[in-house]
This record gives structure tokens, C-alpha cells and sequence, in this order.
């Protein structure tokens, strides 16, 4: 392995200089000391099968307990990060995670109870997912709340088949297409094929919201019912929800409504008074649960009452002052994920909203969409906005005003990380040509978007050739896209 080490030098523009190669082993180096054992030794030969008894040792890398830390630390700082800079991946509301929510999920109390305890010896955790649940129905205006959901996309795939069942129980069963709007995240048409349903795409209108006339179409009796994101992925308020929701029940369908974007409307506006029958929460998002590179996080669903007995077991039930899980539940479509839900990230999303209180949620709404609209404003003359309606808490934003000099959304991106800043999101949604989605979130201050947008006004004064050819200043250089997806490699020797 050490000279596989030492041969991948240079591919991919990983610089690895000789003490800080991948495979450190050391035979003689030792992390831990492993304590005196406490039980007798048992005859192995006759408590085992044979076939089960190992006939060697595995080759575990030796290593010492500096060796780790530093390897994990130096690869820690080859990532960019939340508590590093400014991250404005637009959809993803890479908002300051507090430290104070780590201080909670770590405490011993809870980080240390075993899933199998009792009721009654978990009552204190049992309690403080109850609230949860209590504070996520408030805020969702919906009537119940499953925290299970692994994910975002977990809550979609659950609210798809509560969906489903909700259907079937009224022999509804012919329906069989969910309608999704074209701006949709991917995951909205996956979970629904996932679900088991056809998906139909809904077009948007020049100015970047749903087309109501189009929606009224194609609302037949096959339709099961809509996904739909508000604020959506343009960032746009759809200022007809109400109608749009009333659509859609008239013909007998149901609206799912992804929350991906609740940080825009915490404590304005509640989706259950729009409309919607079910909505997910991304607590990684709103909540500042912390995330990246896929996980983890939670995606605690909410829905109306008519719902509620269909919800994953098991449910939380409060009984006089104490707290239950109840697994026999008859409607309830069972279990979606082992044990309770992401526990420790459901503490974190619990006290960023104790922390904060009815008011600062509302606080939050506010700056995350006064941040967006001074970045927009700052940067329409520059870039060019396909839509002219008011932002919520993202700026979409295309290369178009750049093209004729040669500059693209990609260029833009791999340059920004050259001046220290996590790019945006870029070529999403696809309803426009080659986007830009900034979200600043709340978190950042007008210094730091100051300097973001001066940044940007930099680069794209730059040659374009000069920028083809950046970023250099990150440990991995610019990369061939393409032969990035079609022949990934995810090991670093390769
Ligand atoms: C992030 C996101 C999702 C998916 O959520 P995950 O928690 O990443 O699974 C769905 N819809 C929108 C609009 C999102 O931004």
C-alpha cells in the first residue's frame, strides 16, 4: 500500500508530501492501551463453529494516537466549511451552526441512553421530543408531526406513501401520477417515483411561478396530488398557494409541500394556513443542524389531521404528566426507520428553537430575506436576474451578462473559491440556463456579503482564459468534470 502511496503523487493534484502519505502504518506505533480484561478466558474452539474462528489476525494499520489526529485534522482543512467561511450553496441554507446545540446533543443524558431502555427511563428525551413535535406543528400550521424521517428527501418518500394510503383507505386507488413543478429539487420526482407514482412535470410561468392555468389541466382524476416548494427554488414567493391548494383538493388530490425553504417563512407565514397537507422540515437546514456531504440530518414530516393515523410507529403519546412510544397503531403505515429518528440532531434542531424563542424564529425569516434582497440588489446591474419578482432568501442568478466575454457560471464558481468563498449553487434549478442560486442565509453579516459581492464584481473584470484555468490555491485544482462523473474514482489512490 505505501507504494501505491508514493505513485499517486500528483494525480488529481493531490500534493501528498512524504510524511503526510495516506498510509502511515507503523508496526511498532500504538493509539491505545487496551484495559486488563475483567472475564475469564473462554475456550473459543467450543463456543464457536469452526467455520467462524479466524485462522490470522486482520492487518490493522498501527498507528499512534498523534499519527490519527493529525491525519484527520489535515484532512479536515483540505474541506471547506460553515465554520470556515461564507458557504451560499443556494438550497442547501448552509447557515452558523451554534455551538451551544452541540454542548446539548452531547450531554451525557442524552447522548448516552441506549435505544432499548424503557419508557419510563427515557422520559426526560421522550419529553423534549414531545415539545418538538408540539413547536414543529406550530410552525408548520399542520396538526401532527413524525420527527423519523432520516432526511429530507426520508420525509418526502413518508409523505408520499401516507399519500398513497391516504388513497387506497378511500378507494382512490386509480390515481396514479404526482404532479411536480418543473423547479422542483430532484428529490421531489424521485421520492414520488420511489412512492410508486408517475411523475408529471408543471411548467412555470415567464415570471418564475406556477402556472395555475396549466396546474388546472392537469388535475384529472389520475392525479394523486402536487409537490410543490414555496418559497421555490428560484427563491420566489408563490404568491397563489392558496388558490393553487385549493386546485388541487377540489379534484381530490393532496399537496405535498417541501420545506426545504422554511428558513424564508419561520414565524411570517405557516404552510398549513396556505394549504398543505404535508410538509417537510430539513431541521439540517432551518434548524442549524450541522451537514454536508450527504448527511446527517433530519427530516421530520408534518400533517393535517385527516393524516395523522397514518403516521410511521412508533407515535409519542403523552399520557397525564408521563410519555409513551405507542407501537400498535392501526392505520399507521409502520416503521421507516430504526429506533426514534436522528435523536442527536433533533436535539440540536430542539435547542436552536428554545434558543431563539417565537420572536427570534421570526428574526431569522427576516434577515435571511433582507440578506438575500441587499445581495440582490447589489449584484442586479452586474448579472442578470431572470426573474423580476422580489427574492425571498436566495438570488437566482445566470451567466447571460458574462457570455459575451467568454465567462460562464463554472468560471464564476471555481474563482470564487480562489478568493475564499464557498461557491454557490450552480446550474440548479434547471428552469434557467446556466444558474447561479446564492443563499447567504441569516448567519452572515453585511461585511462579509460586502465582501462577497466585491469578489464577484472581481472575477468577472478577469480574462477569460485566466479564469478557465482557476482555482490554484485549493489542494484540489480545477477538475475534469466530465470524466469526474463518468468514470468516478472515490478512493485516493486512484
Ligand atoms: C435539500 C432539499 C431537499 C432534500 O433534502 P435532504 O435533507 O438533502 O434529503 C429537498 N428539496 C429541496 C428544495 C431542498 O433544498
Amino acid at each position: 500500500m505505501e507504494n501505491k502511496a508514493i505513485q499517486s503523487q500528483g494525480k488529481q493534484g493531490l500534493i501528498l508530501e512524504e510524511p503526510f502519505l495516506f498510509e502511515q502504518s507503523l508496526p511498532d506505533s500504538i493509539g491505545v492501551v487496551l484495559p486488563e480484561s475483567e472475564v475469564d478466558e473462554i475456550d473459543i474452539e467450543s463456543a464457536l463453529p469452526s467455520a467462524l474462528i479466524r485462522k490470522d489476525i486482520p492487518q490493522f494499520p498501527m498507528l499512534s494516537e498523534q499519527q490519527v489526529v493529525r491525519h484527520f485534522t489535515r484532512l479536515s482543512t483540505w474541506n471547506y466549511s460553515v465554520d470556515g467561511g461564507f458557504y451560499p450553496l443556494g438550497s442547501c441554507t448552509m447557515k452558523y451552526n451554534p455551538k451551544l446545540n452541540e454542548v446539548v446533543a452531547n450531554m451525557s443524558g442524552f447522548a448516552d441512553i441506549h435505544p432499548y431502555l424503557p419508557d419510563e427511563k427515557v422520559q426526560g428525551i421522550l419529553s423534549i421530543l414531545w415539545d418538538l413535535e408540539q413547536y414543529l406543528q406550530e410552525i408548520s400550521g399542520l396538526d401532527a408531526v413524525s420527527l423519523q424521517p432520516a432526511a429530507g428527501s426520508h420525509g418526502e418518500l413518508l409523505g408520499i406513501l401516507l399519500m398513497r394510503n391516504y388513497h387506497k383507505q378511500n378507494g382512490d386507488s386509480h390515481r396514479n401520477t404526482i404532479l411536480v413543478t418543473a423547479s422542483a429539487h430532484g428529490t421531489n420526482p424521485s421520492s414520488a417515483a420511489m412512492g410508486g407514482y408517475k411523475v408529471k412535470s408543471l411548467p412555470i410561468l415567464s415570471n418564475g411561478l406556477t402556472n395555475l392555468q396549466a396546474l388546472q389541466e392537469s388535475m384529472t382524476e389520475e392525479i394523486a396530488g402536487l409537490m410543490i416548494t414555496n418559497p421555490s427554488t428560484c427563491g420566489l414567493f408563490e404568491a397563489d398557494i392558496v388558490a393553487i391548494c385549493k386546485i388541487v383538493h377540489e379534484k381530490g388530490g393532496l399537496v405535498y409541500f417541501d420545506g426545504a425553504n422554511m428558513n424564508a417563512l419561520l414565524g411570517k407565514a405557516r404552510p398549513g394556513d396556505m394549504g398543505a397537507d404535508i410538509l417537510h422540515f430539513n431541521t439540517h437546514k432551518t434548524f442549524a443542524t450541522p451537514h454536508g456531504g450527504g448527511g446527517p440530518g433530519a427530516g421530520p414530516i408534518a400533517v393535517v389531521a385527516k393524516l395523522k393515523p397514518y403516521l410511521p410507529t412508533p407515535h409519542i403519546v403523552k399520557t397525564n404528566e408521563s410519555f409513551k412510544l405507542e407501537y400498535n397503531v392501526d392505520q399507521s403505515i409502520g416503521k421507516v426507520r430504526s429506533f426514534y429518528g436522528n435523536i442527536g440532531v433533533l436535539l440540536r434542531a430542539y435547542t436552536y428553537i428554545r434558543t431563539l424563542g417565537a420572536s427570534g424564529l421570526e428574526e431569522v425569516a427576516e434577515n435571511a430575506v433582507l440578506n438575500a434582497r441587499y445581495l440582490a440588489h447589489k449584484l442586479q446591474d452586474t448579472f442578470h436576474m431572470p426573474f423580476t419578482t422580489p427574492c425571498m432568501h436566495e438570488v437566482l442568478l445566470t451567466d447571460e451578462k458574462q457570455t459575451e466575454q467568454g465567462i460562464t457560471t463554472m468560471d464564476i464558481a471555481k474563482a470564487l473559491l480562489d478568493e475564499g468563498f464557498h461557491p454557490p449553487t450552480v446550474y440548479f434549478p434547471l428552469v434557467v440556463k446556466a444558474a447561479m442560486l446564492i443563499e447567504p442565509t441569516e448567519t452572515e453579516s453585511k461585511q462579509t456579503i460586502d465582501l462577497f459581492i466585491a469578489a464577484l464584481h472581481k472575477i468577472i473584470k478577469q480574462d477569460h482564459n485566466v479564469l478557465a484555468s482557476l482555482p490554484t490555491k485549493t489542494k484540489v485544482k480545477r477538475v475534469d468534470e466530465v470524466s469526474a462523473s463518468r468514470t468516478p474514482c472515490y478512493t485516493w489512490y486512484c
